[in-house]
């Protein structure tokens, strides 16, 4: 499902709207199998076909050029980092769901609790945040129907 991120940038609106269209449906057609008291496999899809569905491929560039930087300068070189660009406007911080990030000043400070959703990053709305710095042509995303408030609202400040 297209959930808290979609990997890289080469995932267009396009695809992102036809599989929201597809999974519709698709959930749809499971209330029904459960409405009629069925139990079973519903759907097998084979890692071929889920390969090609979807551009996995294009996705290897930005797994390899992560692998290689952590592989030469340690994983620590990709930690979260904003740029310039950043505003102090402290949603990373309130949208943690781990409170692993304070404003310092009027930048964020990552400590070393994270538990990785990557909210902190898909939800800047100034894209201010990098892993380590490096451009990996990370798209910012988060589901079309998620406004912030219904994820501030569910998380402990
Ligand atoms: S959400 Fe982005 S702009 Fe706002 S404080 Fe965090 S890094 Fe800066
Ligand atoms: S990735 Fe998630 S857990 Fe980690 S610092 Fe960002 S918001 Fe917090």
């Amino acid at each position: 499902m297209p959930h808290n991120g979609l990997g890289c940038a080469c995932v267009k609106d396009a695809l992102v709207r036809k599989m929201f269209v597809n999974w519709k449906k698709k959930s749809e057609a499971v209330c029904e199998y459960i409405k009629k008291g069925k139990s079973g496999r519903i759907e097998f899809v084979l890692l071929p076909a889920m390969i090609f569905r979807f551009p996995v491929f294009k996705m290897f560039k930005v797994l390899f050029k992560i692998v290689r930087i952590m592989n030469s300068k340690g994983i620590d070189s990709l930690s979260f980092a904003a740029d310039d660009t950043c505003n102090g406007c402290r949603i990373c911080e309130k949208i943690c769901p781990v409170n692993n990030i304070q404003i310092s000043g009027s930048k964020p400070i990552w400590s070393d609790h994270c538990a990785g959703c990557f909210a902190c990053f898909h939800w800047c709305s100034k894209r201010s945040i990098s892993l380590g710095g490096y451009d990996f042509n990370i798209r910012n995303y988060h589901h079309p129907e998620v406004i912030i408030s219904d994820i501030l609202n569910g998380v402990p400040s």
